[in-house]
């Protein structure tokens, strides 16, 4: 039997979000316990909530929105870095602490430890390093924050390397409670028409 190690926050209405997007709400339309004969409810939110996957339009215009996607990104081999960087910084490729020899990488930076505090001062992705994983034949990079880029940043320059090389995105994951090495990953984005990105429930695989 193999083992699943869930890497997905839970989705409540505590969830933070990015400031000024759209928080999660689930509103319930019909109740077993009021009378009605099911329990029935729709929710309203970002789709950029918890661990999710970023679309090519969300970041470049024309660019692939998330059900036009090739799914294999998404979906094998994975391997988790811990790397000790500073609060804020970007992950530069000498602080890679091991040589990379999956094609998806996932960068545990423990820098945005509450997935109902939104801090700002959480790690992201260089460009250069986005550029080194892309030479090893990496196909996606996730991380532990709600972007792979700083807060601050409007021009986005991680995104945008990313789009160069037609590279999947995976953020908002925890992995406080995983080893660094190898696993298998699953973390599928559901076929939302049009959008620029979607929500995923992450796992990995133990080999
Ligand atoms: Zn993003």
């Amino acid at each position: 039997l193999s083992h699943i190690i869930d890497i997905s926050p839970l989705i409540s209405s505590r969830m933070a979000v990015w400031p000024g997007d759209k928080a999660y709400t689930r509103t319930p339309a019909l109740s077993i316990d009021a009378g009605d004969n099911i329990d029935l409810s729709a929710i309203h939110t970002t789709v950029h909530l918890g661990a999710h996957t970023d679309a090519p339009s969300h970041y470049l215009g024309g660019g692939e929105g998330i059900a036009a996607r090739d799914l294999e990104r998404y979906m094998g081999p994975a391997q988790v870095i811990c790397v000790s960087t500073q609060q804020g910084a970007r992950i530069q490729p000498e602080d890679l602490p091991v040589k990379v020899v999956a094609e998806r990488v996932l960068f545990r930076t423990d820098s945005y430890p509450d997935p109902e505090c939104f801090n700002e001062d959480f790690c992201s992705l260089s460009v250069a390093l986005v550029h080194a994983l892309a030479q090893s034949g990496v196909v996606l990079v996730g991380i532990d924050t709600p972007s792979i880029d700083p807060f601050s940043s409007e021009t986005l320059p991680a995104h945008a390397a990313v789009a160069t090389h037609d590279m999947g995105i995976l953020e908002g994951i925890v992995l406080a409670h995983v080893a660094d090495g190898l696993y298998d990953l699953v973390a599928l984005p559901l076929r939302l028409e049009g959008a620029d990105a979607s929500p995923v429930r992450a796992v990995l695989v133990e080999r």
